[in-house]
């Protein structure tokens, strides 16, 4: 089956773009901060950017370079056995520009530096740690690599004084194999999202998981139950689109009517929120999402 499938109509809707989204790309400029957003062109930045109900601005920065040691084939992330060195004023120029900038929300992300002794933990964990310094009312969300599943490395985020400890799962167990590097594994992925609850239970943690890859019902509903079990608190699910014709095909577009099955089902399962809907990224809305059902 060499066909590519088409693409429904409801994922070749317009971006609305309003004025937060110019404001806040203006005020970018010079700041020497590139964002996820922007990079991966993410149909969702308009909302994201601050047009929103709450006027709340998320943004995605990756941090620890643009070369991944790991090679998941739903990622057009660059890989490479042994990327450039860390750089050490990363941390605090990274939080100097945020904090100019003017975010709400926003979350922390890195590929996988599977060649430092502590997957980078340390050098994320000072992120936050001089983002809170300067800005203390910044909601901070860190979305993890598995660390390969060592404790302390999670420790080490989890006491850097985030809000939100986020670890992506990605898909159900059955085509983790497929999806994802070799390196990961389902469990290992529950294993760390157990161990930040665990060793904080306060802290809120929260995952993603896209569909089209080919997984069943049973193994989504399956999925979201193991996630429940080991306390997550928030969840995400998107559509998965193939980023170019080097990476896994789409096998499924999953309806929008399907994916407000899902979020009824996340619902029933007790999680604080789950976002689902075809264009969801796991940092869809995440300010918005947060202030709306987290705040105590
Ligand atoms: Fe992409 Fe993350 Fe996989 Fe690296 S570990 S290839 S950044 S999804
Ligand atoms: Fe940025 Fe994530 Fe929102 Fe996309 S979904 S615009 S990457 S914050």
């Amino acid at each position: 089956d060499r066909a590519r499938l088409r693409l429904p109509p409801w994922l070749k809707r317009e971006i609305p773009i309003g004025q937060s989204y110019h404001k806040l790309k203006d005020d970018l400029r010079g700041l020497k901060l590139s964002t996820v957003c922007e990079e991966a062109r993410c149909p969702n930045i308009g909302e994201c950017w601050g047009d929103n109900k709450h006027g709340v601005a998320t943004a995605t920065i990756m941090l620890m370079g643009s070369e991944c040691t790991r090679g998941c084939r739903f990622c057009s992330v660059k890989t490479s056995r042994a990327p450039p060195p860390l750089d050490p004023h990363e941390p605090v120029n990274t939080a100097a520009a945020i904090t100019k900038w003017g975010l709400s929300y926003v979350v922390l992300t890195s590929v996988d530096r599977d060649d430092l002794e502590d997957g980078g933990a340390a050098h994320f964990a000072s992120t936050v740690v001089e983002l809170k310094k300067s800005k203390p009312e910044i909601l901070v969300e860190c979305l993890v690599p598995d660390f390969s599943g060592r404790e302390k490395c999670i420790h080490v985020i989890v006491d850097s004084g985030l809000d939100v400890f986020a670890h992506n799962i990605e898909c159900v167990e059955d085509l983790t194999w497929l999806v994802r590097d070799p390196r990961a594994k389902y469990r290992q992925s529950l294993a760390v999202l157990e161990e930040a609850k665990r060793y904080k239970p306060d802290l809120i943690t929260k995952t993603s998981i896209m569909l089209g890859f080919g997984e069943q019902d049973d193994e989504v509903l399956q999925t979201m139950k193991d996630l429940r079990n080991v306390g997550v608190d928030c969840l995400t699910l998107g559509q998965y689109m193939q980023p170019t014709k080097m990476h896994l095909k789409v096998k499924e577009y999953v309806t929008p009517d399907k994916f407000l099955h899902w979020k009824e089902v996340g619902d029933s399962l007790g999680f604080a929120y789950t976002a689902s809907g075809p264009l969801v990224r796991s940092s869809y809305r995440a300010g918005e999402f947060f202030i709306e059902n987290l705040i105590r």
